[in-house]
């Protein structure tokens, strides 16, 4: 079981329900309780609804069969019909970024009323596009300069919006459109930034290139959605808490989805010839310690080879490793290829990747922070071995988080060591062994108690441990550091 309040992992829990509603989570199910109301589901997860971050339910297949002055009652009907699916597929919880005639807010006030069932809305209303801009023919509000987005932005926030959405960049679905052309000024960007500012709330932007969104980053944008070419200096600055990016990898991705959707041929060609540089640029995101979201363009119900849309996109990464993995190693023995369709990783030749002659064994690198200052990284890999360095819990500034609390900082460390792990395609369940290192007046047993729940809910009986006192770790306030090493299985 996933409890999304702390964030842990539970194992073996008894879930009890009754009317389709879970009534009670126990660690064992009541003693008595007849076998024909009992059913094992051993191996498998329980985990709340599927989130959705971009979400389009009143989207046109193709975009240009787009109706500008389409009765919004027709919207809504094909709204409500995206929202059903989105439901029926798991999906509980759906950020909308443009939606054609405010859909989404309508949607929500029938919903509130008891009218529909839908999935939980956060709603943009409509986008805020310059006129001939990429949100052009697409029935969104359109601005132009500081002070008309400014008002377009609050019309939107007024009517309802939780968020506002921009486009800073073209796209690929028009003829003529690149995702490399920048399409808002500084001033046009702040417009809608104060706008949201003002309700408490931020701007998402369409993005394609790093120009724009170091651009828009800099006039207080949040979130950017889609990121197609990201560069490694921008993955940096996009590494910051409170700062998101939506991949959106579906969009390069789904050729036989677009074509069975009548997509014209130079969209279809536009997003197969973005598809690696896309995929590059989210491997890159991650690599940097990027926060990513899931979310999709296609409606997050829709089939996609037969899986919605938006449980396609959360395989999509790893879906692609698998394919350039096969054909990396073709003719190799799996070992050397490591354990394929883990978490994403760098296979397309990036910085801090390396291959020795024979082309066997590779190395790789991850790192989450200030390492190169004193030329280490948070982890390596080498073939099927992943080391992780000593690892404390540092917050954004530098200072120990849970002041005074050993477990505390034990777990946030195993947090860390896991994600480093996860970047390089292993788990805290390949770990075979430890090694915490407890400043002068930790607790030992805290340290002991957190390393055995957190290797225990990762299915991970317990790696090789050495635990030890040190004279002092390095900096004020840090009570434990964990190193650990892991070995992927082929
Ligand atoms: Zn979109």
């Amino acid at each position: 079981m996933i409890d999304v309040l702390t964030g842990e992992r539970h194992d073996g829990r008894a879930i009890e329900t009754a009317d389709g509603t879970v009534t009670q989570i126990a660690a064992a199910p009541p003693a008595g309780l007849p076998d024909r109301e009992v059913i094992d589901v051993a191996g498998r997860w329980l985990l709340p609804g599927l989130i959705s971050c971009h979400t389009h339910l009143s989207i046109v297949f193709p975009f240009s069969a787009t109706d500008e002055a389409e009765n919004p009652a027709i919207t809504a009907y094909r709204s409500g019909t995206r929202a059903s699916e989105a439901l029926r597929a798991g999906i509980t919880t759906i950020r909308c970024v443009h939606e054609q005639n405010r859909a989404d807010l309508l949607l929500r006030t029938a919903v509130r009323r008891g009218w529909f069932a839908a999935p939980r809305i956060l709603g943009a209303g409509r986008a805020v596009s310059t006129p001939g801009g990429h949100g052009q023919g697409s029935a969104c509000a359109y601005a132009t300069g500081e002070q008309e987005f400014y008002a377009a932005a609050l019309a939107e926030l007024a009517a309802g919006a939780d968020h506002v959405k921009i486009f800073i960049n073209s796209g690929l679905a028009g003829p003529d459109e690149h995702y490399e052309h920048p399409e808002m000024t500084d001033g046009e960007i702040r417009g809608a930034v104060r706008a949201a500012a003002e309700h408490d709330t931020y701007v998402v932007a369409h993005s394609g290139e790093p120009t724009a969104i170091r651009q828009a980053l800099a006039q207080g944008v949040r979130c950017f959605e889609h990121a197609y070419r990201l560069d490694d200096e921008t993955a940096a600055l996009l590494a910051r808490p409170g700062v998101f990016v939506t991949p959106t990898l579906c969009v390069t991705r789904s050729e036989s989805w677009m074509r069975a959707h009548g997509f014209e041929e130079h969209s279809i060609r536009h997003a197969s010839q973005a598809a690696d540089v896309h995929l590059a640029s989210v491997q890159r995101a991650i690599r940097a310690g990027v926060t990513l979201v899931n979310g999709t363009d296609i409606p997050p119900g829709d089939l996609v080879d037969g899986t919605p849309a938006a449980v396609h996109e959360l395989l999509l990464p790893r879906r692609s490793d698998q394919a350039r993995l096969r054909g990396r190693f073709r003719g190799r023995s799996r070992r050397s290829a490591g354990r394929p369709g883990r978490a994403p990783r760098d296979l397309a030749g990036g910085p801090g990747r390396a291959r020795d002659p024979g082309g066997r064994c590779m190395t790789e690198r991850f790192t989450d922070g200030g390492e190169a200052q004193a030329g280490y990284c948070r982890a390596v890999r080498r073939g099927n071995v992943v080391t992780v360095s000593g690892t404390t819990a540092t917050g954004p500034d530098g200072a120990a988080l849970h002041p005074g609390d050993t477990g505390g900082q034990a777990r946030e460390c195993l947090r860390r060591v896991e994600r480093a792990l996860a970047a390089l395609g292993a788990g805290l369940d390949d770990v075979v062994r430890t090694v915490v290192y407890l400043a002068p007046g930790a607790s030992w047993q805290q340290a002991a108690d957190a390393h055995r729940d957190v290797f225990a809910a990762a299915g991970n009986p317990g790696p090789a441990n050495t635990m030890l006192y040190v004279a002092g770790l390095i900096g004020d306030g840090f009570l434990v550091e964990i190193e650990a090493q892991a070995v992927v299985l082929a």
